[in-house]
């Protein structure tokens, strides 16, 4: 998958000045982060206003490599950049100056010292949903204040999120946002349904086994 540096780069090499690249930056993002199919043609329409090449250039790429809204929603996941091979990257930066050997046994070493940490945590961790989980639900659970559900039946609702409005069907866990389809956890959206319906929020969460 694309990463937004990488993308810039494209885009440095094809626009006339920076702050023609950070515009771009902002209208590459505004793409790249959509959930929903209907704007892509939109935001996509800004980035051939501002920069006719780089347009070009994400075109000729598979939508579903690169922007949310054609993800498939069969991982559960929604990370759109290769940031674990990034982070792997910069983990052995010191240990890549080394010889062959040398490199092996650091990054050996330090392979180690990382799990038995990560088992630390794991040991002693409580609860049934995992903290990174916990975090991006207290997210929702916040912005789901200012969304405002209005029932049509059998699970079905209408929400009213600042100017934008989705239909949500809580009985297969769905969103027109998309984002409960792409990761597994109630959006905004469908947690304001749930409100509605006083169904606990700890029902719909993948737990740890
Ligand atoms: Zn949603």
């Amino acid at each position: 998958m694309l990463s937004i540096d990488f993308v810039l780069g494209i885009c440095t090499k094809t626009s006339r000045c920076i702050s023609n690249v950070r515009t771009l930056k902002i209208s590459y993002g505004l793409v790249l982060d959509l959930v929903v199919k209907s704007q892509f043609a939109r935001n996509m329409s800004l980035l051939k206003d501002l920069d006719e090449k780089a347009f070009q250039w994400l075109d000729k790429m598979a939508q579903n490599t690169w922007c949310r809204a054609y993800f498939s929603t069969f991982p559960k996941c929604d990370v759109l950049v290769n940031n674990s091979c990034e982070v792997f990257n910069r983990y052995i930066l010191d240990a890549r100056e080394l010889l062959i050997l040398s490199m092996l046994q650091t990054i050996k070493g330090q392979l180690m010292t990382r799990h038995y940490n990560k088992q630390k945590e794991m040991d002693n961790f409580v609860g049934t949903i995992y903290p990174k989980i916990r975090k991006k639900v207290a997210k929702n659970v916040e912005f789901a204040n200012i969304c405002y559900a209005l029932p049509a039946g059998k699970g079905v609702f209408q929400v009213q999120s600042r100017d934008c409005q989705y239909i949500v069907d809580i009985c297969s866990k769905e969103c027109e946002c998309r984002r409960w389809q792409l990761i597994g956890i109630p959006c905004s959206n469908g947690i304001a349904c749930l409100r509605h319906e006083r169904i606990p929020l700890n029902l719909l969460l993948p737990v740890a086994t």
